[in-house]
C-alpha cells in the first residue's frame, strides 16, 4: 500500500505533496489553537487527564468548552461560524465533537456565570467555571504569535519546497519542448540558431564554465558546462535563500518556546528539513538509468548526474544546518537527555552520520581511482540511510518523501532488470583480447524484441567472480554479420576490464566465452541527417561513439555529407577495428585517420574476418585484396584500407573545425567522442564559430563522463 502511494508520489510529486502530506492552518484555526493553549495555562479543568495536551476536556468539559468559544467569539465574532468550524475539527479527535448549535448554546450558558483572571495572582490551580479576562487575552496573543510564526514557518518551507520543484520542472519542459522540435524538425533546428537563441548558445548552453575545460577534470574533478553551472548556482541560491531568510523574528515572551535560541533553531531546523525533504527524491529520480526526465528533456545523462552530486552537497548542508539547529534546540528547551533517548531522535544522528559519509566517499579521488568502491559503499550507505531515516520520520508527516525514493529505487531496478531480460538474460558472450589494449565483445540478444541505435550503450555485468556484482557502461555498435548481435570495444583499464582482460589471457588463447547480462539501451540519438554536412572527430576507443552515425548515414541514404576524423596512438588500433574500417569501404567519403605514433607497437593485423565483412557490404572490392589474410606494414595496411587518409602525426581539431566550417555548404553538425581534451578544444573553437557569418552548425558531444 505504502509502496503504491509512494510510486503515484514520485510521478505526481507536486500535487500530491502539496495537497496530502502536510497542515496547514487557516486563521479561524489559529484562533481556536491560541485560545484552547491559553486557557489551559491559566487553569485546569480537569486535573487527572493524563493526555493534557489533548482535546478530550476541552471538547468535553462544559466549562472549559465555554471559556473556549467565549474566547474564540472574542477573537473573531460572536457566532463565528469558521471559528465554530475549527473548533469541531479539532475535536473530532476526542470522542465528543460539538455542534454549531451546541457550541452556541455552550457559550450562552457560559457568559451568565465566566469569571475574569486578569492577574497571574487570580490564576486557580483548577476550576469548573469558564474564564475569560486579561490573563486570558495577554496569553491568546503570546500563543498566537507563537502558533502563527512555527506552523506558518512550516507552510512557507512547504511552498519553498513546492516551488523549487516546479520552477525545475519549469526548466525542464522549456528545455523539453525545445530539444524535441529540433529533433522532429530541421526548420526549428535552423531556426534555432540565429539571432537570441545563437547568443544564448554561444554565451551559455554551449562554453564551458571557465576556459576551455569541461570533459577534462580540474585537480578536484570535473566542471559542469556554463548551462549547467548557471542552472547549479540557481539551484544553490534558492536553498541558501529560503534556508537564511525565514521571514519573520522571534517573539520575546513566546509560551511555547522560552528560550530565544530554541525558538530560532527550531525555525532554521524546520525550514532546512522541509526543503531537504523536497530535494531528496529528486538525488534519486536523477542519477536512475531509466530516469523519465531525461527522455522527456533530452538532456545526457551525465548531465542528470552532475545535478545529482551538486544538489546532494546543498541537501548535505541543508541536513547539517537541521542538525546543529536540533541539538541547539533540545539544549534551549533542556531536552538534550530525552531526546538523546528516543528512537526517532537517535535515528536522525545515524541519518546524518550515513549522508555525511555518502559525501565522503563520493569524492572525485574516490571515483576516479575506485569507482567500484564508491559505488559499492553509495548504495550500502543509501540504503542503510533510507532504512534509518525512515525511523526518524515515520512519527512526523515527512515519510511519504522518503518512501518516494525508495519506489523511484525499486521501479528503476525493476526496470533494469526488464531490459535485462528483454536481451535474454544471462548470455554467453564472445570476448576477444586485442593487443592487451581492448576487449572486443560480441553477444547476441535471444529474442528479436531488442533494438539498438546509434549513441546508445548498455551497461554489461561480467559473471566472472571478481566482477560480477559491478556493472560497467560501453558503447553499442552492431554487428553486421550476425541477426540481433552486437558489439563493444572497451579499453582495458584498471579495474573490471583488466580482470576480464586476465581472465581471457588465463585460457591461453585469443578469446574466452565468458557469462554476461546486458542492460540497455541507453542514450539520445542525435539528428546528424537534420544537417547537410556531419563532421565526427573521435579518438582511440571512441571511435564505436561514431562509427554506428556514420553506418546510419550511410544505410539511410542521407543527403549529408560525411566527414570522419579518427585519432590513434598507434597501427594496433587498426586491428580492433579492422571490421568496421572495411565496412565503411565503397562510401563516397574518406575517413581521415591520424597515427600519432606510427613507430609504436605493430601489430600483424588479421583482416580474414574483415574480407568477408567487406565483400558483404561492398560491391567494390577488388578480387586482390579479397585474397590478403594479414598486414604486417605500415604500407601494407595503407595499400587495404586505400579509401582511408592516413596522416601519421597528431590530430589538430581546432584546424578541422575551422576547415570544415570555411568549407560549408549549408549546417553542419559536429559529434565528438574523443579524448577529453579534444573534446573540450572542439567545444571551445566551435564557441569562438558563433558569429554572424558563420554557417550554422551543432555540437553533440557523445562523450559522456561521470
Ligand atoms: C556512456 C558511456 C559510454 C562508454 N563507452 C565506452 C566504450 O565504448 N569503450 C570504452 O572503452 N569505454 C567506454 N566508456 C568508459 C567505460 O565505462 C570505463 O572505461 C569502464 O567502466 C572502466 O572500467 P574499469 O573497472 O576497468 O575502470 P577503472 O580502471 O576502475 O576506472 C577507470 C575510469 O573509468 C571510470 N569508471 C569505472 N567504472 C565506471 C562505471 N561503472 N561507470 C562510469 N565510469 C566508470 C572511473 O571513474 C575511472 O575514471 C564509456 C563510459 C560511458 C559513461
Amino acid at each position: 500500500m505504502k509502496l503504491s502511494k509512494a510510486l503515484s508520489y514520485a510521478f505526481f510529486m507536486i500535487s500530491a505533496f502539496a495537497s496530502d502530506t502536510w497542515v496547514s492552518y487557516s486563521g479561524p484555526q489559529y484562533v481556536a489553537m491560541s485560545c484552547k493553549a491559553a486557557i489551559e495555562n491559566v487553569t485546569t479543568y480537569c486535573p487527572g487527564s493524563k493526555k493534557k495536551k489533548g482535546y478530550g476536556c476541552a471538547c468535553k468539559n462544559k466549562a472549559e468548552l465555554g471559556s473556549w468559544i467565549s474566547c474564540a467569539y472574542q477573537h473573531t465574532s460572536e457566532f463565528d461560524t469558521d471559528v465554530e468550524s475549527a473548533i469541531i475539527q479539532f475535536c473530532s479527535k476526542a470522542k465528543k465533537v460539538p455542534t454549531h448549535s451546541s457550541l452556541k448554546k455552550q457559550y450562552k450558558n457560559a457568559t451568565s456565570y465566566i469569571v475574569d483572571i486578569d492577574t497571574k495572582a487570580q490564576k486557580p490551580k483548577t476550576t469548573n467555571v469558564p474564564i475569560k479576562g486579561a490573563l486570558v487575552n495577554n496569553l491568546y496573543t503570546r500563543y498566537s504569535d507563537s502558533y502563527r510564526s512555527r506552523w506558518g514557518n512550516y507552510r512557507t518551507s512547504h511552498y519553498l519546497g513546492i516551488s523549487f520543484l516546479a520552477i525545475l520542472a519549469g526548466i525542464m519542459v522549456i528545455a523539453g519542448i525545445f530539444n524535441w522540435l529540433c529533433v522532429i524538425s530541421p526548420t526549428v533546428e535552423n531556426k534555432s540558431k540565429r539571432g537570441l537563441t545563437k547568443k544564448l548558445v554561444k554565451y551559455i548552453t554551449l562554453p564551458a564554465t571557465f576556459g576551455k575545460k569541461h570533459i577534462e577534470a580540474w585537480k578536484l574533478g570535473q566542471l559542469p558546462d556554463r548551462f549547467e553551472s548557471i542552472l547549479l548556482c540557481g539551484i544553490f541560491l534558492y536553498s541558501l535563500f529560503s534556508c537564511a531568510i525565514i521571514g519573520f523574528s522571534y517573539h520575546d515572551g513566546d509560551p511555547v518556546f522560552k528560550k530565544r535560541s530554541a525558538g530560532i533553531s527550531r525555525y532554521y531546523g524546520d525550514r532546512t528539513a522541509i526543503l531537504a525533504s523536497y530535494q531528496f527524491p529528486l538525488l534519486f529520480i536523477f542519477p536512475g538509468r531509466n530516469n523519465i526526465f531525461q527522455l522527456f528533456t533530452r538532456w545526457k545523462y551525465s548531465r542528470f548526474v552532475t545535478l545529482h552530486k551538486w544538489i546532494a552537497r546543498i541537501v548535505l548542508l541543508e541536513m547539517l544546518v537541521h542538525a546543529i539547529s536540533f541539538s541547539v534546540q533540545s539544549a534551549g528547551l533542556g531536552k538534550t537527555a530525552s531526546r538523546l533517548a528516543s528512537t526517532y531522535y537517535r535515528y536522525g544522528i545515524v541519518s546524518i552520520i550515513l549522508l555525511w559519509l555518502m559525501g565522503a566517499t563520493s569524492v572525485f579521488f574516490i571515483r576516479r581511482y575506485s569507482y567500484q568502491v564508491f559505488a559499492f559503499c553509495h548504495i550500502v550507505l543509501a540504503a542503510v540511510f533510507l532504512y534509518a531515516i525512515h525511523y526518524h520520520v515515520n512519527t512526523l508527516e515527512f515519510a511519504p518523501y522518503y518512501w518516494t525514493c525508495i519506489a523511484i529505487w525499486v521501479f528503476d531496478r525493476f526496470i533494469r532488470s526488464l531490459r535485462v531480460l528483454q536481451f535474454g538474460g544471462v548470455r554467453n558472450a564472445r570476448v576477444q583480447l586485442i593487443n592487451d589494449t581492448t576487449l572486443r565483445i560480441t553477444v547476441s540478444s535471444a529474442f528479436g524484441l531488442w533494438r539498438t541505435y546509434p549513441g546508445a550503450h548498455a551497461f554489461i555485468r561480467f559473471l566472472t567472480p571478481g566482477t560480477f556484482w559491478q556493472t560497467h557502461p560501453f558503447t553499442i555498435i552492431s554487428y553486421l554479420k550476425e541477426e540481433n548481435t552486437i558489439r563493444f570495444y572497451c579499453k582495458v583499464k584498471q579495474g573490471a576490464t583488466k580482470r576480464i582482460a586476465n581472465f581471457v589471457k588465463a585460457e591461453k588463447g585469443p578469446s574466452r566465452n565468458i557469462w554476461i547480462t546486458v542492460d540497455g539501451p541507453y542514450g539520445n540519438q542525435n539528428p546528424y541527417h537534420h544537417y547537410d554536412k556531419a563532421v565526427f572527430i573521435s579518438s582511440g576507443n571512441g571511435f564505436p561513439g561514431s562509427y554506428p552515425s556514420v553506418k546510419s548515414l550511410m544505410d539511410t541514404s542521407s543527403k549529408t555529407e560525411i566527414k570522419l576524423y579518427w585519432t590513434i596512438p598507434d597501427y594496433s588500433y587498426i586491428d580492433c577495428f579492422a571490421e568496421e574500417l572495411s565496412a565503411l569501404k565503397g562510401l563516397p567519403f574518406n575517413p581521415v585517420v591520424y597515427v600519432t605514433h606510427p613507430n609504436n607497437c605493430f601489430p600483424i593485423i588479421d583482416i580474414s574476418e574483415s574480407v568477408n565483412e567487406s565483400s558483404t557490404n561492398s560491391e567494390n572490392e577488388s578480387k586482390g585484396s579479397a585474397q590478403v589474410r594479414e598486414l604486417s606494414t605500415s604500407n601494407e595496411i595503407k595499400k587495404y584500407f586505400d579509401y582511408i587518409t592516413f596522416i601519421e602525426g597528431r590530430m589538430d581539431s581546432q584546424q578541422i573545425v575551422e576547415r570544415e566550417l570555411s568549407n560549408a555548404n549549408g549546417t553542419v553538425a559536429f559529434g565528438c567522442c574523443a579524448h577529453a581534451r579534444i573534446n573540450d578544444t572542439v567545444r571551445a573553437e566551435l564557441v569562438k564559430h558563433l558569429k554572424g557569418s558563420d554557417p550554422n552548425f551543432s555540437y553533440f558531444e557523445e562523450t559522456q563522463v561521470w
